[in-house]
């Protein structure tokens, strides 16, 4: 038997608000070129979490190790040059830009002086490489529109198309199939199972859509007011009587 190491260990984080707890003694794992998802009700600190993967929180305790190497003291900019990239759960893109200049900045993220790349002309290799992502995400109709002309799930998609520029390791995605459409949705599980095993990315993402969450999910860890209740496959997930009690309440497995 072989043992598999995981690429992202979060060992037992915990971050407070002032007297709130976010996140309480986390630990999970994610194994290399999976796809893992992390859902629990609204408020459990799942973007907290995520906060602290790409280094914009500082946990109070505990440890993050990415591919053996301990980033908690990570400064946030250094995690695009180790492959880490995310989406935000409200957008952060350069809305009087296009799709294409949203896209190319993102594959300059890693170097200094992004706007001063932006106005010097690319080469024909990153015209064409910023275009084949724009492919990818189904954005090509949408090339050359300005990002706050695009309804909210294209804008979400034009956010993974940005971060997917870095030619990222590990894709961090926080509620991407919110507001999208049935078609858009069944093109992001269709995009995502497509990162993880044809391109090896491993993905880790936020998600209340359960639909796509139980479809793509490798692996799902379930969180509840700070602390992990449960985790495992879709089927084990879905069957634990400790997740639909966080969902639905108490009681709710009696009825
Ligand atoms: P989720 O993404 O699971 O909905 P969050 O991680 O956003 O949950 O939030 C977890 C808890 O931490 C919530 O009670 C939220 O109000 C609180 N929280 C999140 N970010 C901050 C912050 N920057 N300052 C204070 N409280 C915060
Ligand atoms: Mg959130």
């Amino acid at each position: 038997m072989s043992t598999v190491t995981s690429f992202l260990d979060i060992q037992g984080i915990t971050v407070r608000f002032g007297g709130l707890t976010a996140v309480n003694k986390l630990s999970f794992q994610v194994q290399q070129g999976s796809i893992h998802a992390l859902i629990g009700p609204n408020g459990a600190g799942k973007s907290t979490t995520f906060n602290c993967i790409s280094r914009y929180y500082q946990p109070t305790e505990g440890c993050i190790v990415l591919d053996g190497q301990n980033i908690t003291h990570w400064h946030p900019d250094r995690m695009a040059g180790v492959g880490v990239a995310r989406t935000f759960q409200n957008l952060e893109l350069f809305g009087e830009l296009s799709v294409y200049e949203n896209v190319l900045l993102g594959c300059h993220a890693h170097s200094a002086n992004t706007l001063a790349r932006l106005f010097s002309r690319p080469s024909a290799q990153t015209r064409e490489w910023v275009d084949s992502l724009i492919e990818r995400v189904g954005l090509s109709h949408d090339r050359d529109t300005r990002a706050n002309e695009l309804d909210f799930g294209h804008q979400k998609l034009l956010e993974i198309a940005r971060a997917l520029a870095l030619k990222p390791r590990l894709l961090l995605l926080d509620e991407p199939a919110a507001g999208l459409r049935n078609r858009d949705i069944e093109n992001l599980d269709r995009l995502l199972t497509e990162l993880s095993q044809r391109d090896g990315i491993t993905v880790l993402l936020v998600e209340h859509v359960m639909q796509l969450v139980m479809s793509i999910s490798d692996c799902i860890t379930v969180m509840s007011f700070g602390e992990k209740i449960a985790e495992g496959t879709p089927k084990e997930v879905r069957d634990n009587p400790q997740v639909i009690e966080a969902y639905l309440g108490k009681g709710a497995t009696r009825a």
